[in-house]
């Protein structure tokens, strides 16, 4: 994903790259092409790079174990000054370039943006039921019948209960 700027002319320019997956890097939790939607903007002293990205994830659900393949998306924006960097340079969104670059390579960061939109939770759907801890039947299909026992690490907390109870 490289964009050419030696002879690019001042204002806003569109680009739309895609390209598959393993050629950006991305082995694991992504399958087919990445899909970048760039937004350039050129100034005499900077140009500013909008990125919109999608691409599909393939994961297993954190809770009933079905493959799923979600779309992701994410967004960034990056700045590419002309010029030599100060002594301490801790923007992640700022990259200096000299003069006479005449190419920027988009690939790293898309990258990254794309495994950053990776979800904490993997999940089929957001009210997955999960699989039954005693038959594994998957309940989102079907409920099994199995005596759902309460969870032992409760059971302090319910004898508190029946003394309350008692009481009142
Ligand atoms: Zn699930
Ligand atoms: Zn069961």
């Amino acid at each position: 994903m490289i964009i050419k700027i030696s002879n690019l002319s001042e204002g806003v320019h569109k680009f739309i790259f895609a390209e598959a997956v393993e050629n950006i890097g991305l082995v694991e939790d992504f399958t087919g092409n990445i899909k970048a939607d760039v937004e350039l903007s050129k100034a005499p002293s900077q140009i500013i790079l909008k990125v919109n990205l999608s691409v599909m994830a393939k994961f297993v659900c954190d809770r009933c174990a079905l493959d799923i393949m979600p779309i992701l998306t994410n967004s960034y924006k990056m700045v590419y000054l002309y010029g030599s960097p100060p002594e301490e340079n801790d923007s992640l969104n700022l990259v200096y370039i000299h003069t006479d670059t005449d190419r920027i390579n988009i690939s790293s960061d898309v990258r990254d943006y794309a495994i950053l939109a990776i979800p904490m939770k993997k999940l089929c759907k957001e009210d997955c039921k999960g699989l039954c801890y005693k038959c594994g039947q998957n309940l989102n299909e079907r409920e099994c019948g199995c005596t759902q026992s309460v969870d032992i690490r409760w059971q302090p907390l319910l004898e508190i209960k029946k003394k309350l109870d008692n009481i009142n």
